[in-house]
């Protein structure tokens, strides 16, 4: 164990805890959930009392082993285990001790069963205070999410009430060095057991919080394919593979044959262990023989199916992460900026003059309000997706629950990615707006922007959300899901045409853009599956066009929300939405330009002209 001077952050560095107050309370309507019978028992002061006490323990015990955790990065000790800094453990005991590990969580599996909305503006100031110790977390409650979901009675009872009350962790093993975006070409093998159990054989690569000492045990689902399957995606199968394995009265017994295979260092997000894992290799014999003991989730084949649920809620919550980074980093390079005196205004440079702070300068204030209108439009984006989730788990009639699913569905691409992109992008203008400083380790923005790196690549690389968005998404069920989104972002427009001023000129802004996305969708998709690879060839820049009017989307309705208010907070989310619609969404002419050409340059280029 290693430990290093703890960095505190103050509270303010995190979150903005008046921004979640308007987006939950002023804008989402978060009082009104108690109203349905799942939310009855509790209240917006329960709700406001759970954001106090995740900002609190974020702030005393997650935020002060951030930089050790960087700097002193997981690795293998004598004995063979993974060593982590100080602070890691106590923070994780800290969250599941005051019950947030089971948040969001039905009560009865021993969770609080607060709204998603809720559970999940909480969670934000977990990764905003440290990333690499949320995961952990995270991971766990995907994986309990996804048991619940897809589990059977025996399998909830088993391993769900351990990893909500934090004995258990959980991992997601899909990735082998082979098969990364490709899926389809995993080859860990499940072999059937007279007992209905399986016996698995295979390695796994990039095993985020794939072994520790910090919990009891560790619950891995793992993808795997049983003999005879059929081949590609539909012939894969998931498993649950306890690390130790679990008698019927849930106390552990023997090792399960999952060993540690090493670590893979990396560039941030070094707080999480991630690992190479060795399944059925023989190093521990579990009833006297090798292979890593699993147990089949639902039904053979239907694995990737199952895993998406797992991985959709992972999506949404790698948005949130990158758009806690970029949130904290916003803060603290406000603050620096309010603090850090240099050069005069150009309208009166008189050497004799003391110097203003920099945030005085025009250019940084562009830096500031684009930090701000990515972040808090993303959050805005992160945070609606989640009152979606409530709304597919609790509206009354089956029909409203299928829509707010299938809105769910479309935006969980742009949830993941854009915040990826563009959150990443506000820790990029807070280390410029640090200059020289932003690039020494001293100040935590570096880090940031190190540990945001990771966001665009894993749960899908940007690229594949990509294809997902515009290969699938958008075209799935005839295109309801797109039609759907246009028709609620058109009740927005609609809202501020009555409305009336800025908020109906900006409507008109955003419906033109709108009409042009449903344009060139139309246009790229005119030839049906012929020429598929002209259709995909550039779909990142029709994820990230797409991406923009959907935030855009967001600050129409933060305005509207922040509409006949008065004072600095509602000036704020004025001039950020006027920001965005000004600087970020013209962007988006360009890109139209070229999808609807139906631009061949990059599939038209060869490998040989790249270099020779
Ligand atoms: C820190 C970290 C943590 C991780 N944690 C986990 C974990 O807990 N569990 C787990 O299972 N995995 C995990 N992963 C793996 C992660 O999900 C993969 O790295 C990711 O899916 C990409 O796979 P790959 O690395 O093999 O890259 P590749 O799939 O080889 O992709 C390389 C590049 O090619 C592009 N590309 C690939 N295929 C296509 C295509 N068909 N069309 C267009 N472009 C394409 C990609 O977009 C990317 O830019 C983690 C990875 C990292 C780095």
């Amino acid at each position: 164990m290693m430990c290093a001077m703890p960095v505190l952050a103050p509270r303010s560095s995190l979150i903005s805890r008046r921004d979640l107050q308007f987006l939950l309370h002023e804008w989402l309507d978060a009082d009104r959930l108690t109203a349905r019978p799942a939310f009855a028992e509790q209240s917006g002061e329960l709700f406001d009392d759970v954001l106090e006490l995740a900002e609190r323990i974020a702030t005393e015990k997650f935020a002060p082993h951030n930089r050790a955790a960087d700097e002193h990065e997981p690795n293998i000790g004598s004995d063979g285990t993974v060593e982590l800094v100080e602070g890691v453990k106590e923070a994780l005991d800290a969250f599941y001790g005051a019950g947030l590990g089971g948040a969001g969580v039905p009560e009865d599996v021993g969770g609080m069963g607060l709204p998603a909305l809720v559970s999940t503006a909480a969670f934000s100031y977990f990764q905003a205070a440290n990333t690499g110790t949320a995961a952990y977390v995270l991971l766990t409650t995907a994986a309990t999410n996804l048991l619940l979901a897809n589990g059977s009675p025996e399998q909830i009872e088993t391993y769900v009430k351990p990893m909500v009350e934090g004995r258990f962790f959980g991992t997601m093993c899909l990735s082998e060095t082979q098969a990364g975006s490709s899926l389809s070409d995993i080859a860990t093998r499940a072999e059937p057991q007279p007992d209905g159990s399986y016996r698995l054989f295979g390695t796994k690569m990039w095993i985020s919080g794939g072994d520790h000492e910090l919990s009891e045990n560790i619950v891995h689902l793992v993808l795997a394919k049983i003999a005879g399957a059929p081949p590609g995606v539909k012939g894969i199968s998931l498993f649950v593979v306890p690390r130790v394995l679990v008698g019927e009265d849930g106390s552990l017994g023997e090792r399960n044959d999952v060993v540690l295979a090493g670590v893979n260092h990396k560039m941030g997000y070094r707080g999480t262990v991630n690992t190479v894992l060795g399944f059925g290799e023989g190093t521990h014999r579990p009833g006297g023989v090798p292979g890593a003991v699993g147990y089949l989730v639902g039904e053979p084949h239907r694995g990737l199916a199952y895993m998406f649920h797992m991985m959709n809620e992972a999506r949404v919550a790698v948005g949130l992460g990158a758009t806690a980074l970029g949130y904290t980093g916003f803060l603290k390079s406000l603050t620096y900026a309010r603090e850090r005196p240099q050069g005069r205004p150009i309208a009166s440079k008189d050497p004799r003059q003391p110097q203003v702070a920099i945030v005085e300068h025009a250019d940084v204030k562009r830096m500031l309000l684009a930090q701000k209108s990515y972040v808090e439009g993303a959050l805005a984006l992160l945070l609606y997706c989640a009152r979606l989730v409530d709304d597919e788990r609790t509206l009354e009639t089956e029909v409203e629950r299928a829509r707010a699913h299938l809105l769910l569905e479309v935006l969980t691409p742009i949830a993941k990615s854009w915040p990826s992109q563009w959150c990443l992008e506000a820790n990029d203008l807070a280390i410029q707006i640090h200059g020289g400083y932003g690039y020494a380790r001293e100040y935590d923005v570096e880090q940031h922007y190190r540990d945001n790196r990771l966001n665009p690549i894993h749960e899908g690389t940007h690229g594949i959300q990509a294809l997902d968005l515009l290969g699938r998404k958008v075209v799935m069920d005839g295109g309801a899901g797109l039609a759907l989104l246009v028709e609620t972002i058109r009740a927005t427009i609609a809202r501020a045409a009555a409305a009336g001023g800025e908020a109906e000129t900006l409507g008109a802004q955003l419906e033109a853009s709108l009409q042009r996305l449903l344009e060139v969708t139309a246009g790229l998709w005119s030839q049906g599956t012929a020429e598929l690879d002209v259709t995909l060839a550039n779909a990142t820049i029709y994820l990230e066009a797409a991406g923009h009017v959907v935030i855009a989307w967001m600050w129409l309705e933060q305005l509207l929300a922040a509409a006949g208010e008065d004072g600095d907070f509602y000036d704020g989310k004025r001039q950020a939405a006027r920001f965005f619609y000004r600087y970020e969404l013209p962007r988006t002419g360009p890109q139209f330009e070229l999808l609807a050409a139906r631009d061949r340059t990059t599939l038209d280029m060869r490998d040989a002209w790249f270099s020779s």
